[in-house]
């Protein structure tokens, strides 16, 4: 007989059919004389009830069906009473795959999540990582999906590279120089390496996604990228994954109408896909979810320049709120700041623009004019966007990029970094430049967001930050 998944059989009232299930047990409760199994084989957060008349097996046998342990079941289906579904499996044959020893780190409910971090090799058997992950999965059917349907090629950027311009302080290096020698011989030959140079992992796609935008047109990437920064906060991973669009023809509001159509389209993929997971969640870990969710997809996001949110956090302090770091004109905002315009000023997510040049990258397009600010002209500001979302503070990073290749070079020029390293980037804006621009989401702060989980190490299976990788 062929196997049914439980999502299949709990859609499915053919009450009297014979079914194979197979999954692990979640719960095992006894009567008198019958035994109750929850269980689940991943496919949905939901159980399938088993009901073992204690009669029909052996003591042997019934001792083995404990938390954990793998089981495959032939049954009939029938109505339920009180099992919280509208079918259940009365069990004809049960056979034991696999046993579950006694020490098994999943057995307790209601275990914290830095216990679960510590057994990350067994969490994802749990209802809150098994919801989580199929989330992620379909999060990334949806971002495949909405970029498909509106003209965007996925294009794979490389994961090692030999650009080093864009994060060269927190970037991770790739070598098979054997190390000890180096440090014996006190130099490093960088010509003897494999690539016979100094060669990192990525910390963005986007410079070699514009390589590809300038010849498809529209293109997004998604993949993993490595970021050596060491901040131990509950928004930073070594590992994440980025997705980056990046489109030619546009200008900053149509970057701005894309990354707000983006985001409310991935929110309502996930209450169209996912609502046993979402409902789940909600009532375990945050009773607002559901609601935020519906929230984002409902409302009209603030846009603001940089200048006139300084003005707003200027305000605030003049009327007394306190913030841990200062915040004027020239400040990179930090999350607090970032936190009171969303969560407490405007009370929805915010894409602010118009930043200094001083706090944003080289290929940021710099405004015609210079803002002014308390009576004063202010330094040049760039088209920048950060989304900000509430609970998360950033989780989007754009920009409309330079295409003029002498501006470009002179901000090249300006910070410093090694033009020599950037001929090919360069190359794009003297054959044929045009206008683009692009955005990166991280993933995990997607996920982070439409979960309601409170730290980015419990969206992604293996998370990877400083001194912790296990596995
Ligand atoms: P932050 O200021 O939060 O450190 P950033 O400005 O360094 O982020 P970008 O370089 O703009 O980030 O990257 C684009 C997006 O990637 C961010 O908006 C964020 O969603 C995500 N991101 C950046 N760094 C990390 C990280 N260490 N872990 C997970 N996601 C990240
Ligand atoms: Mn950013």
């Amino acid at each position: 007989m062929k196997r049914t998944r439980i999502v299949d059989l709990l859609k499915s009232v053919d009450y009297g059919q014979e079914v194979l299930v197979k999954g692990w047990v979640r719960t095992r409760r006894n009567s008198k004389s019958v035994g109750f199994i929850a269980l689940n084989d991943g496919s949905t957060i939901k159980n399938i009830q088993i009901v073992a008349d204690m009669e029909k097996f052996s003591d042997d046998l019934m001792k083995k069906i404990t938390t954990g342990a793998c089981l495959s079941v032939t049954g009939t289906m029938v109505q339920s009473i009180g099992s919280g579904q509208a079918v259940e499996v009365q069990a004809d044959k049960i056979e034991v795959l696999g046993t579950c020893d006694d020490d098994y780190p999943m057995q307790k409910k209601g275990q914290s999540f830095e216990y679960m971090r510590q057994n990350a090799h067994m969490r994802l058997r749990t209802n809150t990582f098994g919801a989580v992950m199929r989330i992620r999965h379909n999060m990334s059917i949806a971002i495949h999906k909405f970029f498909h349907d509106h003209g965007f090629y996925y294009f794979h950027t490389p994961i090692i590279t030999a650009s080093d311009c864009e994060g060269a302080g927190n970037m991770f290096q790739v070598t098979t120089l054997d190390l000890a020698k180096v440090a014996k011989d006190g130099e490093v030959d960088y010509s003897q390496d494999f690539f016979g140079k100094h060669v990192n992992l990525t910390v963005s796609g986007q410079l070699e996604g514009e390589l590809g935008a300038t010849a498809l047109g529209a293109i997004y990437t998604f993949g993993p990228t490595f970021r050596a920064e060491n901040s131990n906060t509950p928004r930073h991973l070594s590992e994440f994954w980025m997705i980056e669009p990046e489109v030619c023809f546009i200008d900053l509001p149509e970057l701005m109408d894309l990354e707000e159509k983006f985001i409310k389209y991935c929110v309502q993929w996930a209450l169209d896909n996912c609502s046993d997971d979402l409902e789940f969640l909600n009532n375990m870990i945050d009773k607002g979810l559901i609601e935020r969710l519906k929230g984002i997809v409902n409302t009209e996001f603030v846009r603001l320049s940089y200048t006139e949110g300084i003005e707003i956090l200027q305000k605030a302090i003049r009327g007394g709120r306190k913030f841990d770091f200062p915040c004027n004109w020239g400040d990179d905002l930090s999350s607090e700041h970032e936190r009171y315009l969303v969560e407490e000023y405007f009370k929805k997510p915010v894409i602010m623009t118009h930043y200094p040049k001083a706090i944003k990258a080289f290929y940021m397009k710099i405004d015609e004019q210079n803002p002014v600010y308390d009576g004063k002209e202010m330094d040049q500001t760039v088209q920048g966007t950060d989304m900000l979302f509430p609970q998360i503070g950033e989780i989007i990073g754009g920009s409309v990029r330079e295409e003029n290749y002498d501006k470009l070079v002179n901000e090249i020029e300006e910070r410093n970094i090694p033009m020599k390293d950037l001929w090919w980037y360069l190359d794009t804006r003297r054959f044929g430049s045009c206008p683009h621009a692009g955005f990166g989401l991280g993933f995990e702060r997607l996920i982070l967001f439409i979960t309601g989980l409170q730290n980015i190490r419990d969206v992604i299976p293996f998370p990877r930050t400083p001194r912790n990788v296990e596995f």
